[in-house]
């Protein structure tokens, strides 16, 4: 394909403002997929993706189109994730295009990633092509939402295309104004091989499918190709396009076109986001700019809740690494829990499509601890430790300085909630940066938080207290010091490691008590007395009692039949099987999940 026909674009928007709609009418008006094959969201495989309505990897497909001039276009279509944790992945995706389409949903205007997301494209100098979508929706009130885009983001939108992606209404529009106003890539195809990784996913067959933007030079099979960051080698095997369901090998990639290689490359973690792939034997001087090493940063233990599945976690968190760079774990045992891992995630909702993938996919039932950020302490002898698990927090008289992650907010709410949000960040020691008025109504509440408050629950905080209508966006700021301590939990008088968090100190009681009691709520009775205990370094600061008594499944089962007794008796012997025996106790893994829920 001629590089003058060549379109490289992803599309952005806020979530649920219709992006992966969009993306299944623009398939089908190519023809990319035929009718038999064609579901919705076409772009998001994960069954997770699907029903939270997300994009987890990027992904992206090569359309032919035949525009109203009569030409053949190649459209290079990439999906970006659409949550704050994976910022850094969407930003390499954006860097693989020359332009976005910009969805902003007409019945609800500009929202927190909407803002987000075009700053990150204006970043890239990517040309930005709005559209209003939804209008088939009686409340979408487009006039003012192009008007708002206006305002808010600069962007002339009045003549842009207003299309429903739902019914495919004007959809058509969307393609041509990517034909006219996105410009074609441009580089040299005789230049040193740059070409930039964008996403990779591991197959069993292939191995490693690297998917790259090719900036300068040409790559073909049989070439050795170096990745600049992790100097890693591998011949190359196959290179081709990305279908919407399939892979089309070809001949070789060319300065501007996007395709994926193969080279037998067994694990993704030499193969990562944002790195660059040169020519062993003619190497590019320089690599593309950004690549970074993502780290994690929330950390928490994860447990079989049947300890003789260890073996099995192993083996599926493996098979989970194999896709996923980002993911961390590392062999930790608890004495409450046995043999389990320490888990490092990008942020919170990483966290939770992780466990919920072990559950789903790999059937297994298992036990989170407290999520942890990673604290930075100095010691009395000089040296820093970085910490994110309570069970290494050391002995706080050798400790000098404490320092814990603060993130960036942006809150982007109507007016109404100002009021409301900025107490919840108050509580959760927030610190004002900055307040301006978007327009008549809107608000951006700029915030610099401590992470280890908004790990829990503060997305969910934000929606109910915002009746859902603010939402917001973060990334990583700076250490600042801070006044830690450790939280011990003690059930009968033994220690459980596996319920200890570090926590701000002033919060310690408060939260000690809260804790307490939620034990006490989830803990099931048993015929002695059980005292539930929150202590700081030996000294209790709360106390809470599990009452004596036996629960007797069946007392509310007066006659009845003997099925629905055994019924009964059968779920009472899974809800055993979850139960972790902790000294005389049982803890269900409802309890570790009810503690992480404070609000
Ligand atoms: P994404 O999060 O940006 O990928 O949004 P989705 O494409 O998943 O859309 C979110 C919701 O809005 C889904 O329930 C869609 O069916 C719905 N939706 C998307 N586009 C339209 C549209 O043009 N009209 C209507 N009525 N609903 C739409
Ligand atoms: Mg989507």
């Amino acid at each position: 394909m001629a590089r003058d026909n060549i379109r490289n674009f992803c599309i952005i928007a806020h979530i649920d403002h219709g992006k992966s709609t969009l993306s299944d009418r623009i398939l089908e008006l190519t023809k990319s997929v035929d009718e038999r094959t064609m579901e919705d969201q076409i772009l998001d495989n994960m069954d997770i993706e699907r029903e939270r309505g997300i994009t987890i990897k990027a992904r992206a497909v090569t359309l032919n189109y035949t525009a109203k001039d009569g030409k053949t276009y190649e459209f290079n279509l990439i999906d970006t994730p659409g949550h704050v944790d994976f910022a850094y992945e969407v930003s390499r995706s954006l860097a693989a295009c020359e332009g976005a389409i910009l969805v902003v949903d007409a019945t609800q205007g500009v929202e927190a990633q909407t803002l987000a997301n075009t700053y990150m494209a204006l970043e890239h100098d990517l040309e930005l092509v709005p559209i209003l979508n939804k209008i088939d929706l009686p409340s979408a009130h487009p006039d003012e939402v192009a008007q708002e885009v206006e305002d808010v983001i600069g962007l002339p939108c009045m003549d842009a295309p207003r299309v429903s992606a739902k019914t495919g209404l004007n959809v058509d529009q969307v393609l041509e104004r990517v034909v006219s106003d996105i410009p074609a890539p441009t580089g040299d195809p005789d230049a040193p091989l740059k070409a930039l990784i964008f996403d990779s996913i591991y197959d069993s067959y292939k191995g490693v499918i690297v998917y790259i933007r090719v900036f300068e030079g040409t790559v073909k099979p049989g070439d050795t190709i170096k990745m600049m960051a992790t100097g890693a080698e591998f011949t190359l095997v196959e290179v081709g396009h990305m279908g919407a369901t399939s892979l089309t090998p070809c001949s070789q990639l060319q300065a501007g076109e996007v395709g994926y290689l193969t080279a037998s490359i067994k694990t993704v973690q030499d193969t990562r986001v944002g790195d660059t792939v040169t020519l062993a034997d003619r190497p590019t001087s320089e690599a593309l700019p950004g690549y970074r090493q993502v780290k994690p940063m929330v950390f928490c233990g994860i447990y079989p809740a049947d300890g003789a599945k260890y073996p099995d976690l192993k083996d599926a968190l493996e098979k989970l690494q194999l896709n996923d760079a980002s993911l961390t774990f590392e062999l930790e045992t608890s004495a409450a829990l046995g043999f389990g891992f320490r888990c490092g995630f990008l942020g919170l909702l990483h966290m939770e499509i992780i466990t919920e993938r072990l559950e789903r996919e790999f059937d297994l039932d298992i036990i989170t601890t407290t999520p942890s950020v990673r604290y930075r302490l100095t010691m009395t002898d000089g040296t820093v430790e970085m910490i994110d698990n309570p069970s290494s927090y050391p002995d706080p008289s050798n400790i000098v300085k404490q320092e814990e992650p603060f993130v960036d907010v942006h809150l982007y709410t109507p007016n109404d909630y100002v009021g409301a949000l900025m107490d919840l960040c108050q509580q959760k020691r927030g610190v004002l940066i900055d307040m301006k008025y978007l327009d008549d109504v809107r608000v951006d509440l700029h915030y610099a938080l401590p992470l280890g408050e908004i790990v829990y629950d503060f997305f969910d905080a934000i929606k109910s207290r915002s009746r859902g209508y603010a939402s917001y966006d973060y990334e990583f700021k700076e250490y600042r010091e801070s006044d830690l301590v450790k939280l011990d939990f003690l059930l009968n008088g033994d220690p459980v490691d596996a319920l200890s968090m570090i926590v701000f100190r002033d919060n310690a009681y408060a939260k000690g008590r809260r804790i307490c009691e939620k034990l006490r709520d989830n803990i099931p009775r048993t015929l002695f007395e059980i005292p539930v205990q929150a202590a700081i370094g030996g000294k209790i600061i709360a106390r809470e009692t599990v009452k004596a008594m036996r629960k007797d499944v069946l007392a509310k089962c007066y006659g009845g039949d003997i099925s629905r007794k055994k019924k009964l008796l059968e779920k009472q012997k899974e809800g055993k099987k979850k139960m972790r025996q902790l000294g005389s106790v049982s803890l269900p893994s409802e309890a570790f999940t009810a503690v992480l829920k404070l609000d």
